[in-house]
């Protein structure tokens, strides 16, 4: 059998899986180049060394709603880890990056296949791309702000279980609703209470949409983000939109793109620190470093997606993603955002940055002090 490799070059490659002999000229020998390496690891050692690329390549597809590369990838991903893994995981995906609840609630019904949740959660709608919202950033840094200057309340009220149940009843704005998302987020005991209060919430306040959503019975952190933008009335209709279906002919495993190494990756997070210094707002990225923050789940790509969504209403041009430094990111904004980055990639990103001698923020050590 003939497996077909994207090289970096752009041209395909044909690697028989038999011998191991690749198709492209100079390397034709078993083993010798990139192509026969990764058709390799993922046909007869279960992706033990490409696992981190692959898995970051799918998710980086499904958050750019690529239908046909998402789905080259999550062949790769299925073949070394199942298919139930990949709708698991696309699964996650789904909650964390779009807000389709007629999706939410299709999964939790059992009505779909793990290959229709894979397909679905690529095509959603993602949550940059709703119109409502438009002023995500805005109100998440804010939230951010609220809960920062009252983090000392939130952690010393002794009855934090009726503290809450009065803050959830006057919450009216997402601001307000992040706050106590920063709250349970740190205080992960107190997630179940909260979304037992959201659904007495529901209930009292007639709120269908989030009574719907709660008996989903979905108890992740992110989850509770959800409902607590459903209790302030953040959602809408769009959210259930999903992006054009296309007819997948191709079969091959696609190259490896800049942007799949980011923290998902032990080489990403490599390149990250060494180009740390050369990231920042309306600059080209560290191409010589091949680093691409665009679709990193990190803060600055997140804040990237949000922009340049509301300044150009897509993220693509002539089948290309916007350039990184076309997207205008106000200072104040960026600084914002990293701060926050710090908070949410501490341990992954912030002290390894720190040891290789970078003057970063370190949320913690700072709030422990
Ligand atoms: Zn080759």
């Amino acid at each position: 059998m003939a497996v077909p490799v994207r090289g970096q070059n752009g041209k395909l490659y044909e690697v028989d899986l038999e011998n191991g002999l690749c198709d492209c000229s100079g390397y034709a020998a078993k083993g010798r180049c990139n192509h026969s390496a990764i058709v390799s690891d993922i046909f007869n050692n279960s992706g033990k060394r490409f696992k981190w690329e692959i898995v970051s390549a799918f998710k980086k597809e499904v958050r750019r709603s690529d239908l046909e590369k998402a789905v080259m990838w999550g062949r790769c991903f299925a073949r070394i880890s199942g298919m139930k893994e990949a709708a698991i995981m696309s699964k996650e995906l789904a909650y964390r990056e779009s807000r389709n609840l007629n999706l939410f609630r299709e999964i939790k019904e059992g009505k779909l296949t793990d290959k229709e949740i894979i397909y679905k959660a690529i095509r959603s709608k993602k949550r940059w791309e709703c119109d409502y919202l438009t002023n995500y950033l805005e109100d998440w840094i804010e939230g951010f702000r609220r809960y920062y200057t009252h983090r000392e309340d939130w952690n010393t009220y002794r009855n934090i279980g009726t503290v809450l149940r009065a803050f959830l009843s006057k919450c009216e704005t997402p601001s307000e609703a992040y706050e106590v998302w920063f709250f349970v987020n740190g205080n992960r005991q107190m997630l179940r209470p909260v979304l037992s209060m959201l659904y007495d919430r529901a209930i009292d306040d007639k709120n269908e949409k989030l009574k719907d959503f709660l008996d989903l019975k979905n108890t992740s952190i992110v989850a509770c983000m959800i409902g607590l933008e459903l209790l302030v009335g953040c959602w809408s209709e769009e959210a259930n939109e999903y992006h054009e279906d296309i007819e997948i002919t191709e079969d091959y495993i696609p190259r490896f793109e800049d942007y799949i190494y980011d923290c998902d990756s032990p080489t990403g997070i490599k390149r990250l620190i060494k180009s740390w210094k050369k990231i920042e707002p309306q600059k080209p990225m560290a191409a010589e470093n091949k680093i691409d923050l665009r679709w990193s789940d990190q803060h600055f790509g997140l804040g990237w997606r949000f922009l340049g969504h509301r300044q150009y209403g897509s993220l693509r041009e002539a089948g290309d993603d916007i350039p990184w430094e076309r997207v205008d990111f106000p200072m104040g904004m960026w600084s914002a955002l990293t701060y926050m980055d710090s908070y949410f990639f501490q341990e992954k990103v912030y002290k390894p940055l720190l040891k290789a001698g970078y003057e970063v923020p370190l949320w913690k050590e700072e709030y422990g002090s």
